[in-house]
């Protein structure tokens, strides 16, 4: 099903994020999470793409495993920072041919120390806009409610976010964001903006306080004081820091969810016992 049909039932959607093995790895292991993370019975199960294009068949394989063997929407992220129209259409075509009809369309960012590669597209939207003129696909994007790092002013990414909608893009999932009022803040810049495409809220249980750091860094994203305060006291017990960061979530998804917003993208990190623990946490508000 398409993630816009899911979507305009009305209800609430609950989404997982896994990533593919490194390169070289076997598929075994990340089939088993597929398995127990569609066994949660998520709305969709998201699948990320490297982009360096190392990974993309096991992307391709992945979705096929969430969606073909075990019944749950596929979600297929796809980025174009370092590929050629043509290696584009053989990953559409691959994934036309398996009937996924789902790709959130990424510009991507090269890996630290690589060479760029000539690729014909330098944002998202250009990859939007040959998504929708190769087939029929529901696409969609990637938004910051803090802003992207590379962006001037949050009101620019937002003007971007526009060219986004006007090239095919038919919903926005947020980068990870621990202060909800900052995604409802910027809820309301984006309708102010004109842009009415529905927004999945992205929520990053974290459960190793070590990460922290560098999960802020990389995606810009700031922690409020009451988050630190749980990572400075928890981080060095790593069971105590799972227990709270579970609960941070569920709390912020409560409120979420509690105020309108209505479709939630759990950042799983391939770990399908938090995501359940989050699930049976919410158990009667998802219904
Ligand atoms: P773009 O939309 O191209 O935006 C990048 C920058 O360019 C922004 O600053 C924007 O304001 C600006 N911009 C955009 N359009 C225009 C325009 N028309 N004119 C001028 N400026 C413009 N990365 C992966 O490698 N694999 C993944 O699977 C993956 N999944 C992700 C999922 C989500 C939900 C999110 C939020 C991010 C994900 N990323 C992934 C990271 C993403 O690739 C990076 O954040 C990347 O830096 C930007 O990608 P984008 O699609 O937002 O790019």
């Amino acid at each position: 099903m398409k993630i816009s049909e899911l979507i305009n039932r009305g209800g609430v959607t609950v989404s997982c994020e896994l990533f593919p093995p490194k390169y070289g790895k076997g598929l075994a292991g990340a089939k088993e999470i597929v398995k127990e993370t569609a066994a949660l019975r998520p709305s969709f199960i998201s699948i990320t793409y490297g982009a360096g294009g190392g990974t993309s068949k096991h992307t391709v394989s992945l979705a096929d495993e969430a969606q073909n063997v075990h019944g749950v929407t596929a979600l297929a992220h796809l980025t174009c920072v370092s590929s050629g129209r043509e290696t584009i259409r053989g990953i559409l075509a691959e994934l036309a041919s398996r009937n996924i009809k789902n790709i959130l369309a990424l510009r991507g960012d090269l890996p630290e120390n690589e060479t760029p590669v000539a690729s014909q597209y330098r944002h998202a939207f250009e990859l939007m806009e040959e998504i929708r003129g190769f087939g029929d696909f529901c696409v969609g994007g990637a938004c910051y409610p803090e802003g992207h790092p590379e962006a001037e002013t949050l009101q620019k990414d937002i003007e971007s976010l526009k060219i986004k909608v006007e090239s095919g893009c038919e919903f926005l999932t947020t980068q990870l964001f621990f202060d909800n009022n900052i995604l409802y803040n910027f809820l309301f810049r984006l309708l102010r903006s004109g842009v009415d495409v529905p927004v999945i809220a992205g929520i990053m249980p974290v459960t190793d306080g070590r990460l922290i750091a560098r999960i802020c860094k990389l995606s810009g994203t700031s922690l409020p004081p009451r988050f630190k305060a749980i990572v400075d006291k928890f981080s060095d017990r790593p069971a105590a820091m799972k227990q709270a960061g579970v609960a941070y979530a569920t709390e912020q998804i409560i409120d979420l969810i509690a105020n309108g917003v209505k479709n939630i993208h759990i950042y799983t990190m391939n770990k399908p016992d938090i995501a359940g623990k989050i699930m049976d946490n919410l158990s009667e508000i998802f219904k």
